[in-house]
Parts: structure tokens; C-alpha cells; sequence
């Protein structure tokens, strides 16, 4: 844990306006522990420049009012969606991404310059499948 803080993975605006503990569970603290080490920290290495966290642990009452899928990683703390600031910042940060033990790494919406914001995953106990995906 060297660029990024658990309140920075735990923290939300919208878990704030509603009032929503979204204090991690033991084990998605372990998760997101190992997310930075393994994913968040090396590229943020490498990028060289600081990595927006947009949303990382989140609570299965904040999941449900932020639109969240109901088998999201974000519940278990094992993802994050993260920026740069720019599609072309966005769009050098996941070829970094690419290059990492990831489970799941998804382009999302963006335009052809990169990314609008990137979620990758990781999976602390279980196969890290590698998985690209471009929406
Ligand atoms: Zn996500």
C-alpha cells in the first residue's frame, strides 16, 4: 500500500449523501489490500502520475443504489474503477493494465483517444482469468 488508501477504496459520495456504512468487511479489506499490491500500485508505478479512484469496495446497499450488478467484484472488494483525467491518460493507464495479474479488465465507453474510466479486478484466493473486455 504504497499510492493508495483503503479510505480512498471505501470512500463514495453517494454512500455519503444516503448515509451508507460502507465500512469493508475483514475479508474485502484483505481484498482490496491485495488489489493495490498486485494491480493499483505497480502501474500507478509505472504511470508515473496519480490514479483517480472512483469507486472501489462497495456495500450491497450502496451496489444496489449505485446500479450495480448483483455478483459485482466491487462487493467483495476485489475492483476498482479508475481514471487519469483524460481518455488518453485512461488509454496509456490500460496498457499498463494489460501487463498485470488481473482477473477482469474492462474499457469502459470512452471514445476512440481511451477509455472514459477503466474497472479492473483481482482475485485474492481464486484464478485471475486474465479477462479483456471493451464496452
Ligand atoms: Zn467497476
Amino acid at each position: 500500500m504504497k499510492y493508495f488508501t483503503i479510505e480512498e477504496l471505501t470512500d463514495s459520495i453517494v454512500a455519503r449523501q444516503l448515509h451508507i456504512d460502507n465500512t469493508p468487511t475483514p475479508e474485502a479489506n484483505k481484498n482490496l489490500e491485495a488489489l493495490v499490491e498486485h494491480i493499483l500500485d505497480p502501474a500507478r508505478e509505472i504511470l508515473g502520475k496519480p490514479i483517480r479512484v472512483n469507486s472501489g469496495y462497495r456495500c450491497a446497499t450502496l451496489n444496489n443504489c449505485v446500479g450495480g450488478v448483483a455478483n459485482s467484484q466491487h462487493l467483495k472488494g476485489e475492483a476498482a474503477d479508475i481514471g487519469t483525467g483524460s481518455p488518453e491518460g485512461n488509454r496509456i493507464l490500460f496498457d499498463i493494465l494489460l501487463n498485470m495479474p488481473f482477473d477482469q479488465l474492462i474499457w469502459e465507453r470512452g471514445n476512440k483517444h481511451g477509455p472514459a474510466w477503466i474497472h479492473v479486478s483481482y482475485c485474492r484466493n481464486g484464478n485471475n482469468r486474465g479477462e479483456v473486455i471493451h464496452l
